[in-house]
């Protein structure tokens, strides 16, 4: 995947809540092109290899569970400094600290409930494209 391109799920707190679609409108808005987007149910093992890196966190078997609780939707989106921007468009991971206007700060639950993902690094963007599309070389 290009630079240009980042990697977010509606996490199933934000799909359950019926905020998925808000949360779609406010993406494209922010300019982000939809590139490839699926509704989805995460198996445990789908969930705990995509959060594999935080397996030794406290939160890890709360967070796989959660993730696996209820339908998700992944998306490649692609704009132009696309995890920067994405990032910045979502806000920090705990809503309390979220700026107004971000979408977790409008949807997020808590901390670990908190609406969307949205990929930290383009190398990470490319794994998580990856791990969710592979038919991805055709985009
Ligand atoms: P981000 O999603 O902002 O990149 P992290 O990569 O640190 O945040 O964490 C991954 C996900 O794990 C978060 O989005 C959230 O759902 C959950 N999480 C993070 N920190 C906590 C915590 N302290 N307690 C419970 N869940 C957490
Ligand atoms: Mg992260």
């Amino acid at each position: 995947m290009a630079t240009n391109r980042t990697l977010t799920i509606i996490k199933p707190d934000a799909v359950a809540n019926g905020n998925a679609g808000n949360i779609l409108q406010k993406i494209t808005d922010a300019g982000f092109k939809i590139i490839a987007m699926k509704y989805t149910h995460l198996t445990a093992t789908q969930a705990g290899k995509f959060y594999a890196v935080h397996n030794a966190r406290p939160f890890y078997g709360e967070l796989v569970q959660f993730m696996t609780s209820g339908a998700v939707i992944p998306a490649i989106l692609e704009k132009e400094n696309a995890v920067e921007d994405f990032r910045k468009l979502i806000g920090a991971t705990n809503p309390a600290n979220a700026a107004d206007g971000t979408i977790r700060k409008m949807y997020a639950e808590s901390v670990e409930r908190n609406a969307v993902h949205g990929s930290d690094s383009d190398e990470n963007a490319m794994i998580e494209g990856s791990f969710f599309f592979s038919e991805l070389e055709r985009f």
